[in-house]
């Protein structure tokens, strides 16, 4: 047998339809070629996407799938030409594992938005035509420059969900600038939700969560939030009125965008980084009252992403998380659907070994 027709057979936890609970089954993973790297995945963040992707509800797509975006674990072996990592190294892999690296977009460093689509972790074409397959696995191999580096700083554990959670509300709060002097909400005290309070408290934004009731609020203030406000709550949209700079919405199902756009102050911005299956109509008058913009933003580009690493790790943020098994994952995306969690399911994936 050449070389390059060696396949890794692995363990892993895959769908194999939508309605289905996931099992444990083997996958195929790619030789290492000469710019690959071969990782031993440690722990696995689960993210409500995956939830979405298994269950067809983001589009059709082919079973078995093994899902997972959040990756951490060490560096095993590299391929001839690898300059970036070596063997040992604590790396991570989250959303896109591929981009075109030709379009304006990906010479910006913005992979994420690659005019040519991006190859995503789980569920994508990949550039040797087989669907990719995520991190609820044992081992991954990814071209070297979709590899991030995971400082020593942060605990191994907490570290996965950095890599959807994390770089997802990194992004926007930088691209509008949170900071001092900054007034930014954030809707929804998820497994998004509280990393979008933490870093745009560590950014020094002054930060108020919009959550549906005040059960979390404790921690959210244990987070660095200065206020919490109830979103059941009626009177929580007059007494914020014209109050924010930017407001991170995190919350996947449909909102009354007339209500939270009416809480940004001249120039401000509502972002949606979760969002639901549906549109959602835009209420023009609410954008005119204050000049207010209405927008999307997606993970981020792989340099970003190597930025919020470095970021968390010199801040000492990480994501709350609760470990589980490899048998556990169903239960967990049960709760991931109650919103039963505190607030991000990390897998252990020694436990699958
Ligand atoms: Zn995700
Ligand atoms: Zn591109």
């Amino acid at each position: 047998m050449l070389q390059e027709d060696v396949i890794l057979t692995v363990n892993a936890i895959a769908a194999t339809s939508a309605t289905d609970p996931l099992v444990r089954t083997t996958i195929e993973r790619r030789d290492v070629g000469p710019r690959d790297v071969l990782i031993e995945i440690r722990y696995a963040g689960i993210c409500h996407s995956d939830i979405h992707t298994v269950r067809g509800e983001w589009g059709e797509v082919a079973y078995p799938l093994t899902v997972g975006h959040e990756i951490v674990g060490q560096v095993t072996e590299v391929g001839s030409e690898v300059t970036k990592f070596s063997a040992g190294d604590r790396v991570g892999v989250g959303c896109m594992v591929n981009s075109c690296r030709e379009c304006d977009n990906c010479r910006a460093g913005q992979e994420q938005y690659c005019t040519n689509g991006n190859v995503g972790t789980y569920a994508s074409v990949d550039r040797d035509g087989t669907i990719t397959q995520g991190g609820y696995s044992t081992h991954v191999v990814v071209d070297q420059d979709f590899v991030l580096r995971v400082p020593e700083s942060i605990p191994y554990q907490a570290a996965a969900p950095l890599l959807c959670a994390g770089i997802t509300t990194y992004s926007p709060l930088a691209h509008w600038n949170a900071g001092p002097g900054k007034k930014v909400a954030v809707v929804g005290m998820g497994g998004l939700g509280h990393m979008a309070v933490k870093i745009a408290v560590a950014m020094g934004a002054e930060v108020t969560v919009l959550s549906q009731t005040l059960s979390k609020k404790d921690d959210g203030l244990r987070f660095g939030a200065e206020h919490y406000y109830a979103t059941s709550d009626p009177a929580t949209f007059e007494a914020l009125a014209n109050t924010f700079d930017l407001i991170v919405n995190t919350v996947s199902a449909p909102v009354d965008l007339a209500a939270y756009l009416r809480l940004l102050r001249l120039d401000g911005t509502l972002v949606s980084v979760g969002a639901p299956p549906e549109p959602l109509p835009v209420p023009v008058f609410a954008l005119f009252g204050a000049r207010r913009s209405f927008a999307g933003s997606s993970i981020g580009g792989i340099a970003e992403t190597q930025q919020m690493l470095d970021f968390c790790a010199e801040r000492g943020i990480a994501p709350e998380v609760e470990m589980i098994s490899a048998d556990q994952v169903n239960e967990a995306y049960e709760r991931v659907l109650k919103s039963d969690v505190r607030y991000r399911f990390v897998i252990d994936v020694d436990t699958l070994r």
